[in-house]
């Protein structure tokens, strides 16, 4: 297991669309492993492969009271309703900023066993996964904010994504 430095804007790997992933090997075993304890060192609520350095379809999301959920290939298949919620991501370090997130979602995807799941989420469990997800896309919870004058310091005990 390793902690893996998280790329931080301008960095182009996460501007990339992310390459599904076809089956489970030892390497991708490795890279949720590692994406696991990366974010519990950091102390994130998740994290998508691209922050790692992997342009390929995987996140991991680590809730209180929600145990880690690992996805692969997630989609959003599902959104319901409209929330303004206060949102900050480590590849946009000591920044947040309110934007609009679905109220809830429906997601799918596979787990770390190639199990097909669905989950139905809503509150931060929904944010996280769409903000996780954007990732996979190349997009960044900044890119639906007017100006970047919109963004405020972060206060040390704030969630990242
Ligand atoms: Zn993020």
């Amino acid at each position: 297991m390793a902690i893996i430095p998280i790329r931080v804007v301008p960095d182009p790997i996460l501007r990339q669309k992310s390459k599904r992933v076809r089956t489970i090997d030892g390497s991708i075993r490795k890279l949720i492993s590692d994406m696991i304890e990366t974010m519990h060192y950091i102390h994130a609520a998740g994290l998508a492969a691209p922050q790692v350095g992997i342009p390929l379809r995987v996140i991991v999301i680590g809730i209180p009271e929600k145990g880690d959920i690992v996805l692969i290939n997630p989609e959003v298949v599902r959104r319901k309703g409209e929330c303004l919620v206060d949102e900050g991501c480590l590849s946009v370090p000591d920044y947040r900023g309110e934007i609009m997130r679905a109220e809830s979602v429906t997601v799918k995807g596979r787990d770390q066993n190639w199990k097909e799941i669905r989950i139905k989420a809503d509150g931060l469990l929904a944010q996280a996964l769409e903000h996780e997800i954007d990732h996979l896309n190349g997009v960044l919870y900044i890119d639906q904010l007017e100006s970047m004058d919109k963004l405020r310091k972060i206060e040390p005990e704030e969630i990242q994504l």
